[in-house]
């Protein structure tokens, strides 16, 4: 057996089973032993039959005195029982709908039960669904109880207690010597022990281990899997960095006085420190022979599009082109606009093309692309879909997209260009995850705001209170102003979750602010009826906007000033910050008003309060690891994190760090990490779920 063996060939696994477990991504004995418990029990202790109290988690050994089969008075609900004795006296425990007990557990036999004891309505004690283990003669348990047990997360039909079976056959039919992929000066270096002896001991501990730090992920044994992992992950980072290093730009941006002007000639404000550092950073890059790959993380309003853009006059400058693009067309469509009016002092023009560009528009600007007569373009990423032929593509900007342009740096890839890449982001990623995680990309981040900002005043209030909020909004309106209505999709059914919308509009329209008009945008509207909306939101002629959070992202009318979010429990806290982020871009005083319904739950509390206090992105990026579980920050699952097995992004970022370092060190030794480097092409589209190394 190896670890590529599949896990169909393992005893007990049938069709079905093998089924389930490949649907939670177990196919081979490795990815099997890859996966940590979800914790650990102590069932090491065993406890005399006679002191067990009341609701006490204990491991009982004994022989079986008496058992059988039981109806009950509910039909067909079958109760198997079985009274089990040690030294000390009798202990009864009872299986509920699990007639199969009776071939399990037969009189005489010796058990050793876990569970938890209940008090029975005649007083006496039973273990209800205990756990079992019927150990050989003399022995005192060794896989289900009698020891530090192993919980693992159900898969499908396949249950914690199978899979302990499951990995503890793999462990013994697997050669003794297996392969170590970490090198033995390494594992000495860092003190961490061989691949066998951890993988045994983060399934099964032996005697005696320490459970806080086992369920901490913290013995050396869980380390040291976990290391491997991040050091397969990081090792496949540094390879792509190179890789992107070694490739040369046709044509590298020179950046004299007269670039300088130029530049200087469409910059409408003065920029923030922030800005200028960033924009100091990107065209340093630009300059380089090696094409850019730089993120630029900066809060919501803090004026990345601006930095963007002066990047990209500095390209045309050069003579080269310039692709801006953005993850939905009324964004496109935004930035277009917003870009035109920039470009205006310069001799530059800007064309938008989406998937609604008419055809005959359409040819043209493609056309023009190919001819380079059309200089800037800025779309959707149906820019780097579609057959579009660029004469000279010199930067590409993503902006706003939660995958950070992995899409849309392998649709560049794939074409076969090699421009400065910038990605954009307001995802306040905390600095140590955008480093270890996107550690292929240069990181530049605006920290300030632009000047005259005013924090948002943010309230939470609960449902009862929901007038007030309502009299917030309404001042606002009175004063010429405009406000954001948000209602959460429930997403039980996309119908539902729209008629409910729908229902809360027209209460609002005909109820609440009869005398204003309102606008509804959800993600089930066509596209164009969306653009509508927007338009005319933006244009001031609908007042109020009520919708879904699809306006989550990008959104800029800085006369809206007023946002009333209900149910705000329901959100995750990177998303309210988003979305308040859409007011308070004016010079005008700002307001959130966060409403939820009662009893407000303890996390729903936390992170309402945590916005209440800080509009600092970054702080509540932080505030938002310390609050989630592990793996449920920010959406990070879809925003194109890698997949990890045994490690953790957010748990173990420590490790993630120090395996970054080391696997830069472990490239420059050549050979000595050969095994390493050839695991980490192999693993890294499949195990990780990421585009190839190359
Ligand atoms: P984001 O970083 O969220 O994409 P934008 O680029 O949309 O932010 O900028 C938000 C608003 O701030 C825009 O209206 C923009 O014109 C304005 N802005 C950006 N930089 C400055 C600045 N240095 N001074 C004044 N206003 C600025
Ligand atoms: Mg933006």
């Amino acid at each position: 057996m190896t670890l590529d063996t599949p896990l169909a060939s393992l005893k007990g696994v049938g069709p079905r089973r093998a089924a389930d477990l490949a649907a939670a991504g177990l196919h081979a004995v490795g990815d099997l032993l890859a996966r940590f418990p979800l914790r650990y029990d102590d069932r090491a202790r065993f406890r005399d039959a006679a002191s067990v109290r009341d609701g006490q988690w204990v491991t009982v050994a004994g022989s079986v005195a008496s058992c059988g089969l039981r109806l009950t008075r509910r039909r067909g609900f079958k109760l198997f029982e079985a009274v089990v004795r040690d030294q000390s006296g009798p202990l009864r425990a009872v299986w509920l709908n699990q007639p199969f007990m009776a071939s399990v557990i037969s009189r005489g036999a010796e058990v050793i039960l876990y569970g938890r004891a209940e008090r029975r309505a005649d007083g006496s004690l039973q273990l209800t669904n205990p756990q079992y283990e019927l150990p050989a003669r003399g022995e005192r348990g060794s896989l289900h109880t009698g020891r530090i047990v192993p919980i693992y997360e159900k898969a499908g039909c396949v249950t914690c207690r199978m899979q302990r079976a499951l990995v503890r056959d793999a462990l013994d039919r697997l050669p003794a010597d297996a392969p170590d992929l970490l090198p033995e000066w390494l594992r000495g270096e860092l003190g961490l022990p061989g691949w066998r002896e951890a993988v045994e001991a983060a399934h099964f501990p032996p005697e005696g281990a320490p459970l806080e730090a086992l369920n901490a992920f913290r013995t050396p044994a869980q380390i040291r899997l976990i290391f491997e992992e991040c050091l397969l992950f990081q090792v496949g980072l540094a390879l792509r960095r190179r890789r992107a290093d070694a490739e040369r730009k046709p044509v590298v941006p020179a950046v004299n006085d007269r670039v300088r002007a130029a530049a200087r000639a469409v910059l409408p404000f003065r920029l923030t420190a922030g800005q200028r550092q960033a924009l100091k950073e990107i065209v340093a890059d630009m300059a380089q022979p090696r094409p850019m790959q730089r993120l630029l993380q900066g809060d919501v309003g803090a004026g990345k599009t601006i930095v963007a853009l002066l990047a990209a006059v500095v390209a045309m400058e050069n003579g080269l082109q310039v692709a801006f693009m953005a993850p939905t067309e009324v964004l496109a469509e935004q930035h277009f606009l917003t870009i035109r009016r920039h470009l205006e002092p310069s001799r530059f023009t800007v064309e938008l093309l989406t998937g609604s560009t008419p055809a005959i528009e359409r040819r043209r600007i493609v056309e023009g692309l190919a001819s380079g007569r059309v200089p800037f373009v800025v779309g959707t990423h149906a820019l780097v879909q579609q057959d579009v032929v660029f004469s000279q593509l010199g930067l590409a900007v993503v902006d706003e997209q939660h995958r950070f342009g992995v899409m849309q740096r392998a649709g560049l890839r794939e074409k076969g260009w090699r421009p400065d890449l910038l990605v954009m982001t307001a995802t306040p990623i905390p600095r140590t995850l955008a480093l270890t995680v996107y550690g292929d990309l240069d990181v530049s981040a605006i920290r300030d705001l632009p000047p005259g900002r005013q924090p948002v005043r943010t309230l939470v209030l609960p449902e009862s209170r929901r007038d007030e909020a309502h009299r917030v909004v309404r001042g606002e309106l009175a004063a010429g102003r405009q406000a954001y209505i948000v209602y959460p999709l429930v997403e039980v059914s996309a119908k539902i979750d729209v008629r409910a919308a729908t229902e809360m509009a027209d209460h609002l329209a005909a109820v609440v602010f009869p005398e204003y008009r309102l606008g509804l945008l959800h993600g089930r509207l066509r596209p164009e009826e969306k653009d509508r909306v927007m338009r005319a939101f933006a244009a001031g002629d609908v007042h109020v906007l009520v919708a879904t959070t699809v306006i989550e992202v990008g959104i800029d009318v800085p006369n809206a000033t007023v946002m009333l979010v209900e149910h705000a429990e329901r959100f995750g806290l990177a998303q309210l910050h988003q979305l308040r982020g859409r007011v308070g871009r004016g010079p005008h005083p700002s307001a959130c008003l966060l409403v939820h319904q009662e009893p407000l739950g303890e996390g729903g509390e936390a992170r309402l309060r945590a916005l209440a206090q800080t509009t600092d992105g970054f702080v509540i990026a932080e505030r938002d690891l310390d609050l989630r579980g592990p793996g449920d920050v920010f959406g990070l699952r879809q925003s194109g994190m890698p997949t990890l097995r045994s490690g953790d992004l957010l748990r173990d970022r420590d490790i993630m760090e120090q395996a970054r370092r080391i696997a830069r060190d472990l490239l420059e030794r050549g050979p000595a990490a050969s095994a390493i480097v050839a695991e980490a092409r192999r693993s890294w589209s499949g195990r990780f779920g990421l585009a190839s190394v190359g």
